[in-house]
């Protein structure tokens, strides 16, 4: 495609001159539950559908902080592990193949505006080109915060998330952290894992108190006031040590858990050009469209007057995104969809 010569009224908004590459029909930036969702959804309306992400598994806020907590407030589900949703939604997303970017962030855009396709930027240098885009970010781009006893460690066996514990079934693991993602993945293990040691650097979790008692009365180990000071073994995990005060202390272990913790951050959801306000949302209006032509946002990161960050409330923003989004990249489209129990899916 040629390049543009055009003004652009968004000073934000880089203005893009060439597009080689594949041009997805619709890219969905954050891959939390909303943006599971819009994935299936876009699939459902025929649209070609990319979705990127900063972390290495699909499930945002959900993935990261609680996947081991029920969820009682999911429509059709009067409880659900986060774990189980996640996977549900990923699969119905799978249904029509959407390409996933796991471990990308977006983190910058420009536009042709002969042809309104956006170029979307990741940090490795990718770029996407896409007739639209949905923005469901959640609260930023989340990274785990890093173990540091890991800096020197290449080998396998390190983990940040566990989406699947039947894979750590009859191995010997050792979670870091005192939080509640720390003590939940601990109980979760405990019926799988082969042995499971806690470590954490002070005496007090942070934590429901009813899970702390339940994890004190389990078969897990606890080692408070220590750190993990050394991952050991060549290009597997074997051993960690563990430094209590003057005491060092070994451990047999295949998998260390290091749930310590996620760092967010909204500064690449700015640099995409859209109107960001309170530092953290992206105003939408009842289609869900942004400032930007061809850009939507759903979920925790989209704002009006009413709004409720509720998981329930993104999927449906998420459908009203997307059926808004498949109409403006066709005018001839319908906007209601129809109905999936029409046999489609
Ligand atoms: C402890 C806890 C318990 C909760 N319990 C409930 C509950 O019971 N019921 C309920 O309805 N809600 C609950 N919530 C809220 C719920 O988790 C959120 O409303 C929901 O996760 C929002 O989904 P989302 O897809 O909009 O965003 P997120 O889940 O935040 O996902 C956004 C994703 O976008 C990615 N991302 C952001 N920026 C970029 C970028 N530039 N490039 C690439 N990727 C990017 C992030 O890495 C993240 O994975 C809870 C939240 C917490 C913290």
């Amino acid at each position: 495609m040629t390049a543009t010569t055009h003004d652009n009224e968004n000073p934000a908004e880089e203005v893009t001159s060439e597009i080689t590459d594949e041009v997805y029909d619709i890219a969905i930036i954050g891959g939390g539950p909303v943006g599971l969702y819009g994935a299936y959804y876009a699939g459902f309306r025929g649209k070609s559908v990319v979705v990127i992400d900063s972390l290495s598994v699909v499930g945002g806020q959900v993935a990261a902080l609680y996947p081991e907590k029920k969820i009682y407030d999911v429509a059709g589900f009067p409880q659900i592990l986060g774990r189980e949703l996640i996977e549900g939604l990923h699969q119905q997303a799978l249904k029509y193949n959407p390409t996933f970017l796991l471990g990308e962030s977006v983190t910058g855009r420009s536009v042709n505006l002969d042809s309104n396709i956006h170029t979307l930027k990741t940090a490795s240098g990718r770029k996407i080109h896409t007739r639209a885009a949905l923005i469901s970010g959640g609260v930023g781009t989340f990274t785990p915060k890093p173990l540091p006893a890991a800096r020197n460690f290449s080998g396998e066996g390190l983990l940040y998330f566990i989406p699947n514990p039947t894979e750590l079934q009859d191995l010997d693991v050792v979670v870091v952290g005192g939080g509640d993602s720390a003590i939940d993945y601990c109980l979760m293990l405990k019926e799988v894992a082969k042995s499971v040691t806690l470590v954490h650097r002070r005496s007090e979790f942070r934590a429901h108190e009813a899970s702390v008692k339940e994890l004190f009365e389990s078969s897990v180990e606890v080692i408070t006031d220590a750190e993990v000071t050394s991952l050991l073994g060549d290009d597997r995990l074997e051993k960690v040590e563990i430094t209590k005060g003057d005491e060092v202390i070994y451990r047999n272990c295949d998998r260390i858990v290091a749930a310590l913790g996620f760092n967010a951050n909204v500064a690449s959801i700015k640099a995409l050009g859209i109107d960001v306000i309170e530092n953290r949302h992206i105003l939408v209006n009842t289609k869900m469209e942004t400032n930007v032509d061809g850009i939507y946002a759903a979920g925790d990161i989209a704002t009006y007057d009413g709004k409720v960050k509720l998981i329930a409330v993104g999927f449906g923003e998420a459908a009203t995104a997307i059926n808004n989004a498949v109409v403006r990249i066709d005018p001839k489209e319908h906007l209601a969809p129809g109905h999936s129990s029409d046999n489609k899916g």
